[in-house]
């Protein structure tokens, strides 16, 4: 058996998140965001109620970062549709702890401030979620903040099927052998986001990413192939060879290797990764069907 059920957006038990708030976790998730925005702008044009013109992104990590600086470039789209000025599209970005992107260092993190400012995002760090209303969240020492439209992008834990099966796990991640097998079962590996991996030079887990869950899929089905001939089972293993958050279309930073990396050039690898990864996950029809050829723009 192989246990491959990814992840799914975790609210930490805030109230009103999971009820009050727009999840994104996958293309249908993120076109339902999509549509509501332009609900929101339509109504705004009937109503006039300041609020609608509002975006708020509940989380400073990878998604929330990425989706801002998206929603930032659609400004002009979105302001048009409402029949207003785009400074009138107002998108905030509401962080707990003081900082953003905590997986990148201090330079990197300051490179996208600093972007993310340029864009007029209102980034509100050391701001912790209490509760979410309908249109209305609660944060730091009680201040709130309305809007028409809140997506919660602050963290992401295993299937929830992991705990219903019994298996020791910890939000939603089971902690496997080296060779990705459940611990006590030789024939259950357990691969991708549901996975926490030993990582025996940082003595943490690898951290949950797409690069990440591939590998264990490849590993894992070595291992089988081992298993099958009678072989040992071999460790799993990782050397990343970067990752990046992009900042929009054209802007972005991260890691290549060691190498911190930001603006266009950065934003271009960005690209290259997602496109190696549809030709080594789809082969080429998947790569020239979703493949990222906009790199000059
Ligand atoms: C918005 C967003 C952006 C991201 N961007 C990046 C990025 O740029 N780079 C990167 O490396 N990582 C990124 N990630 C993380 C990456 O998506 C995950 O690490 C990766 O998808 C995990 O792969 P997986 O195969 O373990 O799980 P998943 O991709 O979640 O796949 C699990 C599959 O199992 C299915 N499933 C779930 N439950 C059941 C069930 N009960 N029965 C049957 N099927 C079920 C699901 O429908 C899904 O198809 C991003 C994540 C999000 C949310």
């Amino acid at each position: 058996v192989v246990v491959a059920l990814g992840f799914e957006s975790e609210t930490f038990g805030i109230a009103g998140a999971a009820t009050h708030a727009l999840e994104m976790v996958d293309i249908p998730s993120a076109k339902k965001v999509q549509d509501h925005i332009v609900a929101k702008m339509k109504q705004y044009g009937q109503q006039k109620e300041e609020n609608l013109l509002k975006i708020v992104v509940c989380g400073a990590g990878f998604t929330g970062i990425e989706l801002v600086g998206a929603l930032a470039e659609n400004k002009a789209t979105f302001a048009q549709t409402a029949g207003v000025e785009v400074e009138k599209i107002e998108i905030y970005c509401v962080e707990a702890m003081d900082t953003i992107l905590p997986m990148f260092n201090e330079g990197l993190q300051d490179y996208c401030k600093k972007e993310l400012n340029k864009l007029g995002i209102h980034l509100l760090l050391s701001s912790p979620i209490k509760t979410i209303e309908v249109g209305c969240v609660f944060y730091g020492d009680n201040q709130k903040l309305e809007a028409g439209t809140i997506i919660w992008t602050a963290g992401v834990s295993g299937s929830h099927v992991i705990a219903d099966s019994g298996f020791e796990q910890r939000r939603g991640r089971v902690m496997v052998n080296p060779d990705l097998t459940a611990p006590g079962y030789e024939n259950v590996y357990i691969i991708g986001d549901v996975a926490a991996v030993m990582d025996e030079k940082s003595k943490r887990p690898y951290p949950t990413t797409a690069q990440i869950s591939l590998k264990t899929g490849e590993v894992a089905a070595r291992n089988i192939t081992f298993q099958l001939r009678n072989k040992p089972t071999q460790a799993f293993h990782f050397k990343s060879l970067g990752s990046g958050a992009s900042i929009g279309n054209t802007d972005a930073l991260g890691l290549v290797g060691n190498m911190a990396v930001k603006g266009y050039p950065a934003s271009f690898v960005k690209k290259m990764i997602m496109n190696k990864s549809l030709l080594e996950t789809g082969g080429t029809k998947e790569f020239f069907a979703k493949g990222r050829f906009d790199l000059y723009h």
